[in-house]
């Protein structure tokens, strides 16, 4: 049986330092995911070998083009959701791109707070994966919304503790190791802090309780069933 793995994994591919690293923080405060990449080889590497639910893809690109990165994944059956990223005033891109097989553009300079609606509206949509909402006795977690609730009262939550408790929440009944859960909340590219995690469950267990969150010692955390 494998374990549901939340939250959603973003390949970011954008080769300006600045603008990648200001979308990748962005996108990771609104609690997703990324792996970024800077050119088009290593981005069309990456979606080979591992799986991603939303590619967020510059059309000007080194070594290959966003379009031909695009032209190939399509090519190979690929029904990935892609948002391409193009410069101002260039229409033509944003044709080509949208008649290459994208399911959604944003002009640059990017707005961050669209790009994450964007972002969750082109995941709700892909594979018809329209994502439940999780509960749990008088807990409610809403993935798409991004909303946690205890007895209809909002709870204020950071990224990552919405992460951790997604994946909990989603496996609940299951134990879920230390590497799955770092895996949910980073991508390959960020080392996580030695103890990030336990101090995550910590904050989580002070929100709702201590027995919340069950702790396997040398192996992982659970929440039992409701
Ligand atoms: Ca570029």
């Amino acid at each position: 049986m494998t374990a549901t793995i939340s939250p959603m994994r973003i390949l970011l591919a954008e080769d300006d330092p600045l603008l990648g690293d200001g979308l990748a923080a962005g996108l990771r405060q609104s609690g997703f995911a990324v792996d970024w990449l800077k050119d088009g080889e290593s981005a069309l590497a990456a979606l080979q070998s591992e799986r991603f639910d939303l590619l967020v893809l510059d059309l000007g690109l080194p070594k290959l083009s966003g379009m031909d990165v695009l032209k190939r994944l399509r090519a190979r059956g690929s029904a990935m959701p892609v948002l391409i990223l193009t410069a101002r005033d260039a229409t033509t891109d944003k044709i080509a791109g949208l008649d290459g097989g994208a399911d959604d553009y944003l002009v640059k300079p990017v707005d961050l707070d669209e790009l994450a609606a964007r972002a969750r509206a082109l995941l709700r949509r892909s594979a018809g994966r329209a994502e439940p909402v999780l509960r749990h006795g008088g807990l409610m977690l809403d993935p798409a919304g991004h909303r946690v609730e205890i007895d209809g009262k909002a709870v204020e939550l950071s990224a990552r503790e919405f992460a951790v408790l997604h994946a909990l929440l989603a496996n609940a009944g299951r134990v879920m190791t230390r590497a799955q859960l770092e895996q949910s909340i980073y991508g390959w590219s960020e080392e996580p802090d030695s103890n990030a995690l336990e101090v995550h469950v910590h904050h989580l267990r002070r929100k709702f309780g201590a027995d919340f969150i069950r702790t396997l010692r040398g192996v992982g955390y659970t929440i039992p069933k409701a």
